[in-house]
């Protein structure tokens, strides 16, 4: 285990100074001149800021910060990436809870916001045009090594979670949760370290990003390649350029890329693996690719809170199509039953996953009585449910707050849309409770149509009778353009109308 993702960074650059190490736009740096970019650029926040202290980075994708995640690290500050797109009314809450001493940002920065940071004394550090301001610190003299200062038991990120069930938590981990959970990630590689192209098209603000492409590209010596954001052209266009092997995706990206109209001309027979996380995969969406291009997709899952991987499916090792995998090792997994607390579930039943393990939070800032409800008895508290198979492979049923209770009968969303995109006119579907007088909660869904086809609503309920019992059937369907998405694209599950009024019997 690295002492920090710093000294990870430091040791790929001694061992292979002259491979090609981040790439954005035409700009690509070799691990020497990534090294001396990150270092230079930490010697000069040093002067900045007081160790421990926050920088908080408003970025979109770009070499600048790639380049500053790992320097706010080197300069013993602690990191707060942040959404560039977010509101003033997003950015109030985070920023007062954050309290960063330095806040870095691209050049035209709402005037709202410039006034709050004025108003917070917080410092303003803006990034030129093009994404590569700290480039220039790239080819300054060799920069010594500075005392390092991260240690285990430092923070390392405060990163705030998705905020998928409502507003984000600031989480606090460590440099030592940082890089245990990078070296839990080792099977993930298809190979031992090193020589992959590793394609990111998910925004570095987000912890799928920080840790399946930032970090697990320079843990493997790879060459990164950072798109601005997603665009399927974009991504297709950049794993035939530069001969992609790796792509670490959220399952709306690979959906977008099967939907796309250029998707069957691209190549990508340089691909050898794909992994997705951060929301569930619809198998539907795996098979599809598989047959499509070839590559395997290996799921797993993770959160902002355990560092954030928990399980996945190996590449060196068996995998579960359906399944997220086995813990990380070292990491112990328990599914308990969520209404008798503490109670142990043995494999195949369904109840909360809770872990423990040596790359799971310190807590959430500012939220002594929330971290320690999720922390009780030693174990975070994940609110997803699943279940495990004989073989310790999990199985995710959905979050604990979407299940729905329909006359005291639970239906996991999941399920109903797993039956809904069996059908061939439905491309995406999301099922939710709605309020109901009669059942307390009944089953909803809204569907987006594939390409062009038309829906038949009562046809789709039709076709859920064939598939589920009656009170998991859903009740109201609609179909839409599209559906409510995070900055992330996970489904906002919160932000669904119920649909009509729902008669009761
Ligand atoms: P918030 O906590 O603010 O509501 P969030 O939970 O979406 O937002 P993250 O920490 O980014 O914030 O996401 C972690 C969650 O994403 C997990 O708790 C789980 O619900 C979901 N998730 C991650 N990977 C998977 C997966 N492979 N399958 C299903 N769900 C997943
Ligand atoms: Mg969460």
């Amino acid at each position: 285990v690295p002492r920090s993702v710093v000294h990870m960074l430091l040791e790929t650059a001694d061992a292979f100074p002259d491979r090609p190490a981040v790439t954005f736009g035409e700009v690509t740096l070799s691990y020497a001149e990534y090294r001396q970019a990150v270092l230079a650029l930490a010697a000069m926040w040093r002067q900045m800021i007081r160790p421990g202290e926050r920088i908080a980075l408003l970025l979109s994708n770009s070499l600048d910060m790639a380049v500053s995640t790992f320097a706010a690290h080197a300069a013993g500050a602690q990191a707060v990436p942040l959404n560039p797109a977010y509101t003033l009314r997003e950015l109030t809450p985070i920023l007062d809870d954050a309290a960063p001493r330095l806040l870095v940002h691209e050049a035209g920065l709402a005037a709202d916001l410039v006034r709050l940071c004025g108003a917070r004394g917080i410092s303003r550090i803006e990034t030129g045009g093009g994404g590569a301001t700290f480039l220039g610190l790239a080819e300054g003299p060799r920069q010594a090594d500075p005392r390092l200062v991260p240690s285990h038991g430092q923070l390392a990120t405060l990163q705030y979670t998705g905020g998928t069930t409502g507003l984000p938590k600031g989480v606090d981990i460590t440099h030592g949760q940082l890089a245990v959970n990078l070296a839990q990630r080792e099977a993930l590689l298809p190979t031992e370290r090193g020589g992959e192209v590793m394609l990111c098209s998910m925004p570095l603000f987000h912890v799928s990003a920080v840790a399946m492409c930032l970090h697990l590209a320079c843990y493997a010596a790879s060459h990164l390649v950072i798109l601005p954001r997603y665009r399927p052209d974009w991504v297709l266009e950049a794993i035939g350029r530069h001969r992609a092997t790796l792509m670490s995706a959220g399952p709306t990206i690979f959906h977008g890329l099967l939907g796309f109209e250029g998707f069957g001309r691209a190549d990508l027979g340089s691909l050898r693996c794909c992994y997705s996380g951060a929301a569930a995969l619809p198998e539907a969406t795996l098979q599809r690719w598989e047959a499509a291009s070839g590559c395997v997709i290996l799921e797993g899952y993770g959160m902002t809170e355990a560092g954030p991987v928990l399980t996945y499916n190996p590449a060196r090792g068996p995998r579960k199509v359906g399944s997220v995998g086995v813990a990380v090792p070292a990491s112990e997994l328990q599914i308990v039953d969520p209404e008798r607390d503490g109670t142990v579930l043995p494999a195949g039943a369904v109840g909360e996953i809770r872990v423990r393990g040596r790359h799971v939070m310190a807590g959430y800032r500012n939220r002594p009585e929330l971290s320690e409800q999720a922390l009780a008895g030693g174990w975070f508290h994940t609110g997803d449910l699943g279940r495990l198979d004989g073989d310790g492979y999990l199985f995710i049923t959905g979050r604990r707050s979407e299940v729905i209770n329909v006359g005291g009968y639970n239906v996991y969303p999941r399920e109903v849309e797993q039956v809904l995109l069996e059908h061939p006119a439905v491309a995406e579907a999301a099922v939710f409770g709605a309020a109901d007088d009669y059942y307390g909660q009944v089953v909803q869904a809204y569907v987006v149509p594939r390409g062009g086809a038309r829906l038949d609503e009562q046809a789709l309920i039709e076709h859920c009778r064939s598939g589920l019992v009656r009170y998991k059937v859903p009740r109201a369907v609609r179909s839409v353009d599209s559906l409510p998405k995070t900055s992330v694209g996970k489904l906002a599950r919160r932000l669904l109308e119920p649909i009509g009024s729902t008669a009761a019997g």
